[in-house]
């Protein structure tokens, strides 16, 4: 949630600051603002988007080296301008822009009203500026020990990035549950949410641990815990193609990303699956496989796409490796108090790496003495930093909220564990396995082939994109897929949209079916095939309209279906990462016939760090 940036050194940071929240938006988008500082600190925020900002600071000044920028994702109080970051303290001494809640906010701001402080938003930010600034003048404590003894009194989770008037020539940092990334250049620092804004002036990035604390100056940076112990930070660098993180042709980040899948897929698997020989080194789990291998149980935790990734993996773990799984919403999962045995296997799965709730969840189950595995897309990210062993999906920056290209990135990463581990244990013959593999790297073909029929796809969502509501239906590897569509659908359309196994239609969602209910059915050749032809005649039995998803040359449904898409055939397994392409062509279409903003749904935010 929210995005933050900052910069220090010799050059103007204002186009530094606006351009790194443009690259930022996709984090929280209902207000912007920035802070700069010269010898003394401008505070220049609004309601709405950055382009907003920009005109606010039209003909104002903009000068200043040093500057601290923030896109909100509203907690606490109203998206108004009021609430928008950068927040003053009450005495004007600090600046603060700040990611995530503070939980004991209402308690620490009735202690600073009993010293006098007033408050002039509903923002949990401002008691943390309050509280820092009065512990400074209080305590006449630098600026830097100010915010270190402030911390300490904070239950919650903040990245944080603070200025200090008295001290005009530095900027402090410092996070706990919410990332926060500085950028080392030359004789010049950033500070950011995640590497997408820093990574166009440098490569070289120092991640942030939890209740670690950086000040960042023309003397250098220095790093240290809450504790004022010293740290070493190590600078990672990172590889990340800024053309990624550009829009390229296309209208919208969402499309460009559905139609990335061929490579984001090929990328995933790319330097891991021998192309000749069919093999598959795992190298991030290869040290942990042994445990894996003979667990007990595998636990995949997650949230919202990655959680209907999940559900594929749990399919896939069953009947290739014959592993007991349970799928959880890392939400429940964690405060549940579940069984958890040393012997079960956490496999974390989150695009960001830093969603809150997934990241709790693995805390708690290590701590029960689990193996920890992680299969994230931000190298770097919290998750991969906290768990045993780990996939990344290579799958690149994914900017649209809507989740796409690294739903499928995280399919195939569990796919290819699931068949590591069916071989590894033996449940299957290795001519079976290379068989598999084999069909496994043809998928970005197959998904090519599938990106071709968008102008079919087009056409159906004009008729459909005055729907006010949608059902969608699959049974086996392809029920996953249509609670997927579903949640594609209403997040973008905000037309409401369910997903259910087909079977479990006549338990109720039946009766919502009449002539003015669009039903997209997933109904692909494999095992389940008749049973979902008849939950299409149930559908049509009750004057629906069926949206089928078939086999390419499948003329059953095309009989009685109102409309069908066909997909490539692939096998019933690898399904999902194809059949899943179509349903996102079409939430995007009729989301942009909507006017709606794809990118940037209403609500919505990337990278939720707030649990
Ligand atoms: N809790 C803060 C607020 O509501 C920060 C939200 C954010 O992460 O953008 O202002």
């Amino acid at each position: 949630m929210c995005g933050i940036v900052g910069y220090i050194g010799n050059r103007t940071a204002y186009p530094i600051l606006v351009k790194g929240l443009q690259r930022l938006e996709y984090r929280g988008y209902d207000s912007a603002g920035i802070a700069l500082l010269d010898d003394e600190i401008r505070v220049y925020k609004c309601k709405g988007k950055v382009r907003d900002l920009e005109q606010l600071t039209k003909g104002n000044n903009i000068s200043g080296n040093i500057g601290i920028g923030h896109t909100r994702w509203a907690t606490h109080g109203l998206p108004n301008d009021i609430n928008a970051h950068p927040h003053k303290s009450m005495n004007g001494k600090f600046v603060v822009v700040h990611n995530g809640i503070i939980e004991n906010y209402t308690h620490l701001k009735n202690t600073l009203k009993k010293r006098g402080y007033k408050f002039v938003s509903e923002t949990d930010t401002e008691v943390l500026a309050n509280l820092i600034e009065s512990i400074y003048l209080e305590n006449k404590l630098s600026a830097e020990n100010a915010v270190r003894l402030a911390l300490t009194k904070v239950i919650g989770a903040y990245g944080l990035v603070v200025l200090c008037v008295d001290e005009p020539d530095k900027i402090i940092g410092s996070r706990k549950g919410s990332p926060l990334v500085v950028g080392v250049g030359n004789g010049e620092y950033y500070l950011a949410s995640d590497a997408t804004p820093i990574v166009e002036y440098t490569d070289r990035m120092i991640y942030l641990n939890d209740e670690e604390l950086v000040v960042l100056s023309a003397q250098g940076l220095r790093v240290t815990t809450l504790d004022d112990v010293q740290k070493n930070p190590t600078i990672t660098h990172v590889d990340i193609n800024i053309d990624n993180i550009d829009k390229g042709d296309f209208e919208h980040f969402m499309l460009k990303e559905i139609y990335e899948q061929p490579t984001s897929i090929y990328d995933t698997f790319r330097g891991r699956v021998d192309l000749n020989t069919h093999q598959i080194n795992l190298g991030g789990i290869n040290e942990v496989m042994p445990r894996l291998a003979k667990a007990k149980r595998i636990i995949i935790v997650a949230c919202g796409t990655s959680y209907h990734a999940g559900l594929v993996g749990e399919y896939l773990f069953e009947e290739y490796a014959r592993m007991s799984v349970e799928v959880e919403y890392a939400s429940e999962f964690r405060y549940r108090n579940p069984i958890i045995e040393p012997d079960d296997v956490i496999i974390a799965i989150s695009q960001s790496g830093e969603t809150a709730d997934t990241l709790a969840a693995i805390r708690m189950a290590k701590e029960k003495g689990a193996l920890i595995l992680g299969i994230c897309n931000v190298a770097g990210s919290s998750i991969p930093r906290e768990t045993h062993a780990g996939i990344y999906t290579h799958a690149g920056p994914e900017i649209g909220v809507a989740s796409t290209k690294a739903f499928t990135a995280q399919v195939m990463a569990l796919t290819m564990m699931a068949f590591v581990m069916a071989r590894k244990r033996n449940k299957i013959s290795a001519e079976k396995f290379e068989q598999m593999v084999g069909d496994l790297v043809k998928i970005p073909d197959a998904i090519t082939e599938m990106l071709k029929e968008e102008k079919n796809i087009k056409k159906i969502a004009e008729e459909y994109k005055n729907a006010t509501n949608a059902i969608y239906l699959g049974r086996g590897y392809l029920y996953p897929v249509a609670l997927e569509g579903a949640l594609k659908l209403k997040e973008i359309s905000y037309i409401h949209a369910e997903g259910y196994p087909a079977a479990e239609m006549k338990h109720g969602p039946i009766a919502l079916i009449d002539n003015n209910m669009p039903v997209f059915v997933l109904a692909t050749k494999d095992k389940y095939y008749e049973k979902v032809v008849n939950n299409i005649q149930e559908v049509k039995a009750r004057q629906g309209k069926v949206i089928a998803i078939v086999s390419k040359g499948d003329e059953t449904i095309r009989k009685m279906a109102d409309h069908v898409i066909e997909v490539p055939n692939v096998d019933e397994s690898l399904m999902p990462l194809v059949a899943v392409v179509p349903l996102q062509i079409i939430s995007y279409h009729i989301a942009v016939m909507r006017g709606c903003n794809v990118d940037q749904p209403r609500n919505l935010a990337k990278s939720v760090t707030v649990e």
